[in-house]
């Protein structure tokens, strides 16, 4: 008996409802990035393993434990679908050389991979859209991210996101933190979980990171980075709060900030919720001056985020956002064998005016076709028999109220009127005046939002 086959732990199929959401959520998305100058690029899903290794960091929960790496079985290369959007996009920079003519603003938005529990706002393929603006060093850009975001938070009409913000320096300065946090974590050494322990001397600065509540209080105590920041650093930092007070976006500074990922320095920052439980970050990134140098290009300093559309949508849905049904503007139905050819051109030809037409397909009755058309939501139902082929015409039929007190036609109703040889509701238009009939009915009909 075969078995039925299912998705992947961890890895939804999104349905047409939800896809559909999903895009209304992508225009805003898209209309917001161009606001900013951001520039579309898409990378490969698949990279050499060593990337992600360099890039994000040997110590890392990503690498150490989140990665799905595999060696291709046909040529023996160490492969590993993505986990984040940054260590690709800026090897894309640098094999292409982008850099060449100035700074780039760059975003992306896709699938991200991780082998991590699944839960709620937590899967194994989720999506990010990610920005990162290559070769621009001033504090204004870190704090033009951050307003984004917030201006991001306010089109799409969410509240309760919260603003927190820190900086890691620069490596000279961390590294006199690593040496007192060290220090402090070996004298408590009973206190700290098994992953600590590992971390202390590889990357400690990841303990403060953890989401092991028994380590909290350990963690509070711990020497704080921005008392180590030099001048230039508190400058930078400085800064990019300066320019947000400037345009009220309010923050909380959160010493314990230090993000997962190694190639962090300066400002980093979180956008984070109350109201999804456990995963309530539903925006992160910072400043990474190092890294672009670091895979190998010649140094520029950088800044970027990501969101996780998955929690952001989640988050849209429960503070009221439905997803708005998408209907055509015309359902054509059409019985006989010459109606059926001829509604088929009917419809190329209405496309062609920039129409959306659902072509019934499939046969069946007047009636249940007009059903259909109802269902559908389209506005107007486009009817299509003996009669109108000889006659090169449609009827047009109207499925939404024409004015306040008409009332909304039953599909039933219809489809009796068209036996009966038509309604005074019902229309015949010649196949040349269609296109324009329709667009003064489909006017007539609209509502001041544009709703039928
Ligand atoms: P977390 O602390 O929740 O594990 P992270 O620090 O690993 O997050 P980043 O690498 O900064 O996450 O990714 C940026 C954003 O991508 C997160 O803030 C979150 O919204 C989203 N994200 C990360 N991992 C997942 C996942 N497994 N499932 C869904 N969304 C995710
Ligand atoms: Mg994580």
């Amino acid at each position: 008996m075969s078995q039925t086959l299912q998705a992947i732990r961890g890895m939804n199929d999104l349905l047409p409802i939800e896809a559909e959401l999903w895009e209304q959520f992508e225009e805003t998305i898209r209309d917001w990035l161009r606001a900013y100058g951001y520039r579309p690029i898409r990378m490969p899903m698949v990279e050499s393993t060593a990337l992600f290794h360099r890039a994000i960091g040997e110590v890392t929960d990503i690498v150490e434990k989140e990665m799905y790496s595999f060696t291709d079985a046909l040529n023996g290369e160490q492969l590993t679908l993505r986990p984040e959007g940054t260590a690709s996009c800026v090897r894309a920079a640098i094999q292409h050389n982008l850099l060449y003519d100035g700074p780039k603003r760059l975003w992306y938005m896709g699938p991200m991979f991780r082998h991590e529990r699944p839960q709620k706002g937590r899967y194994r393929q989720f999506h990010q859209v990610g920005i990162e603006a290559l070769g621009l060093a001033g504090p204004d850009i870190d704090a033009e991210q951050i307003a984004m975001c917030a201006r991001l938070w306010d089109d799409l009409g969410l509240e309760g996101i919260r603003l927190e913000i820190n900086s890691l320096g620069q490596s000279e300065e961390r590294a006199r933190h690593r040496t007192d946090l060290i220090a402090y974590f070996s004298a408590h050494t009973a206190l700290l979980d098994a992953d600590a322990q590992r971390r202390l001397h590889t990357n400690p600065l990841r303990i403060l990171d953890t989401k092991n509540s028994a380590m909290h209080d350990l963690v509070a105590g711990a020497p704080q980075l921005i008392n180590y920041l030099g001048e230039d650093s508190l400058k930078h930092f400085e800064g990019v709060q300066q320019l947000l007070k400037d345009v009220a976006v309010p923050y909380r500074i959160n010493p314990r900030l230090v993000r997962g990922l190694d190639y962090y320095n300066a400002t980093v920052f979180e956008w984070v919720t109350d109201q999804l439980g456990a995963q309530g970050t539903v925006c992160a990134g910072g400043r990474y001056d190092g890294l672009v140098a670091q895979l190998g290009g010649k140094p520029a300093p950088a800044c970027g985020f990501a969101m996780g559309i998955e929690r952001l949508l989640a988050l849209w849905q429960d503070q009221g956002r439905r997803h708005e049904p998408v209907a055509p503007d015309a359902y054509l139905v059409h019985q006989g064998e010459a109606a059926g050819r001829f509604a088929f051109r009917v419809a190329e030809h209405l496309r062609g005016q920039g129409y959306a037409i659902h072509l019934h397909c499939g046969g069946g009755s007047f009636k249940s076709q007009m059903k259909k058309a109802d269902a559908s939501g389209a506005p107007l139902a486009l009817i299509v028999g003996d009669d109108e082929t000889a006659a090169n015409a449609v009827s047009v039929k109207p499925l939404r109220r024409l004015d306040e007190e008409a009332e909304k036609p039953q599909a039933e109703q219809v489809a009796q009127e068209f036996e009966q040889e038509r309604s005074p509701v019902q229309m015949r238009v010649n196949f040349d005046e269609l296109a324009d009939r329709m667009s003064e009915l489909l006017f007539t009909m609209e509502d001041d939002n544009g709703n039928f």
